[in-house]
């Protein structure tokens, strides 16, 4: 390294000096002055009285713009600020309702140099996305952020509390509770990581978080893990528009995006569409096991990068034509095409316990969950092809299972009723599942036998109902589409439909319900819809627009 031991630390010192006198230049010119309260009880969390004294000593040394000042707790301005702690800053309390209990000290002292500057120019310096999130908040919120001086996550979420009770400083107060200073505040609010912020004492995020996703979660009042812009445009020119932003969905807006269409995705529901209600995901490759949410959630943040998505608006109507035009309840959208993946929803018996007992016993889908069924008894409801291909299938993989079936006989094609037969599968008929039991998880069924009128308890450990599929074909309908017997869109082998522009993907097109298919039926239509708008394939065969 070049230079003496000398000429290094000379150097340090100049840098040292030099940021110094910038920043006391800084402050010097603030607008505003910055009142700093200190209050301490003598004795009683001595060290920490002593760090925070430091510092706000200092801070006060290095511009007249902030003063500082400290009272026992017993003093009447403690009890005119209702402070019981030590210590406890409060920061121009007059104008602001923030407080600080313990000291800010170690990582924490660049919080306190960056929001001293945001104070004194009455400016938080948020982003317009992080503005308007906090239009919409009309409720007051209170922020309790725990933070330890050696965890260097906690400035950026310090950082985000401090803006927001700086910008809206007439709803939002804030609590930083340093943990080491004050154990028991900790141990009441079970926080025992940093950082860890709550609202109105619900848990809003462990850890820290972007600006706009610290925003949305102070305003939601509860952890938001994906931020999405609001889009205030009336109208808005595309290539393609994408209804559904399920599985299907975003694996075509990130296809055709990255083919160059301008592509948006509109969700009327829940991003991720059924993975968002799938409690663990064990057949997507790549994941050996993962929480619907959690895949929702990385599915999105990554179709983010190239597309944008407008969450809880719906489709409401599409007429055909060059452009075709999308009406949602917000927006119109022009555009040359459109990809419905609008998806499918499992029927539900509407037995008492089923909707309760979802995600522990009970479940829609064997593919997904039959191997954690290996060894238990369950029950499958229903008696089409599905079912009985599904029964076969929890059979081949050591599941001791029953078909239960509301009616006389079998629908099932006649080689699958025989496979049941030759497995030995039981099978009991013209029996009704009424209620599911269980605390915890599925322990028993009742079953009425619609004959008989009889009613019988069965043990369970899990209850498969596979009573078909409703998809979601109201849009399609409107549209014209044609639909095949089973009530799913007719299509070809890439996707189009019978109406120019119009293309499906996912579960609303029949077949194989699963994720990973869904993708791959996303990712093919996108290629066609692509491949279609540059060697125009309506036009080219023939297939004029309806207007
Ligand atoms: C409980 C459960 C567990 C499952 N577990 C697994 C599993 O472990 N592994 C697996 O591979 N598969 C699983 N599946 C199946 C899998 O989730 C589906 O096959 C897959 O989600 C289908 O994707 P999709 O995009 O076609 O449709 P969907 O996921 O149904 O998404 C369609 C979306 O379109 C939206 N939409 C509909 N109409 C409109 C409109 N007019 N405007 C705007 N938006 C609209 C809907 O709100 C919905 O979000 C499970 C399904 C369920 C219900």
């Amino acid at each position: 390294m070049a230079g003496s031991k000398d000429e290094r630390e000379n150097s340090r010192r100049a840098i040292e000096e030099k940021a110094y006198s910038q920043l006391k230049e800084l402050y010097e010119n603030m607008p505003h002055e910055i009142p700093l309260l200190l209050f301490t009880a003598k004795g009683e969390k001595e060290p920490f009285n002593q760090a925070a004294r430091q510092i706000l000593q200092v801070m006060g040394q290095i511009a007249s713009k902030i003063t500082f000042k400290e009272f026992g707790l017993s003093h009447e301005v403690a009890r005119n600020w209702k402070v019981t702690q030590s210590p406890t800053i409060l920061f121009d309390p007059e104008h602001f309702k923030i407080r600080w209990l313990g000291a800010p000290v170690g990582e924490e002292t660049r919080t306190l140099v960056l929001v001293l500057q945001m104070m004194g120019y009455r400016t938080a310096g948020l982003s317009a996305d992080s503005l308007k999130i906090l239009q919409n908040i009309r409720e007051p919120r209170h922020i309790k952020l725990f933070v330890s001086p050696t965890c260097p996550y906690c400035p950026q979420q310090a950082v985000n509390a401090f803006k927001g009770a700086i910008e809206k400083p007439d709803l939002i107060s804030l609590e930083i509770v340093d943990i080491q200073a004050n154990p028991d505040l900790a141990r009441r609010y079970g926080a025992q990581s940093v950082p860890q912020t709550f609202a109105n004492d619900k848990l809003i995020a462990m850890g820290a978080q972007t600006e706009e996703l610290f925003m949305a979660s102070l305003q939601k009042l509860e952890e938001q893990t994906v931020y999405i812009p609001e889009n205030d445009a009336a109208e808005i020119e595309a290539d393609l528009v994408i209804v559904g932003g399920g599985p299907a969905g975003l694996t075509a807006g990130i296809y055709a995006a990255r083919s160059g269409l301008r592509t948006h995705i509109v969700e009327k529901g829940l991003l991720g569409g059924q993975i968002a209600t799938t409690p663990i995901v064990e057949n997507y490759p790549g994941i050996t096991q993962v929480g619907g949410k959690a895949l929702v959630d990385i599915m999105v943040t990554h179709a983010l990068q190239y597309v944008s998505i407008f969450p809880g608006e719906e489709v409401m109507e599409i007429k055909p034509g060059e452009p075709i035009q999308v009406t949602t309840n917000r927006r119109r959208f022009q555009t040359k095409a459109v990809l419905l993946a609008t998806g499918a929803r499992y029927r539900h018996l509407d037995a008492p316990g089923e909707t309760q007992l979802f995600g522990r016993g009970v479940s829609y889908c064997s593919t997904c969950d039959g191997p954690l069924f290996k060894g238990k008894k369950v029950i499958i409801v229903g008696g089409g092809n599905s079912a009985v291909t599904e029964t076969l299938n929890l059979h081949q993989i050591g599941v001791n299972v029953t078909v239960v079936h509301r009616r006389e006989t079998l629908r099932a094609q006649e080689h699958l009723v025989q496979s049941l037969r030759a497995s030995k599968i039981p099978v009991i008929l013209n029996t009704v599942v009424q209620e599911i039991r269980g605390e915890e998880k599925v322990k028993e069924v009742e079953l009425y036998n619609t004959q008989t009128q009889s009613k019988t308890k069965m043990p369970a450990d899990g209850v498969f109902v596979a009573v078909g599929y409703d998809p979601e074909v109201g849009l399609a309908k409107k549209l014209g589409l044609e639909l095949t017997a089973e009530g799913y869109v007719k299509h070809d082998s890439r996707h189009r439909t019978n109406v120019p522009g119009i293309y499906v993907a996912g579960d609303v097109e029949g077949g194989y319900k699963q994720i990973v298919v869904a993708a791959g039926k996303g990712a093919e239509a996108a290629m066609t819809i692509f491949e279609d708008l540059i060697d125009p394939y309506w036009k080219k065969n023939g297939i004029a627009s309806q207007k």
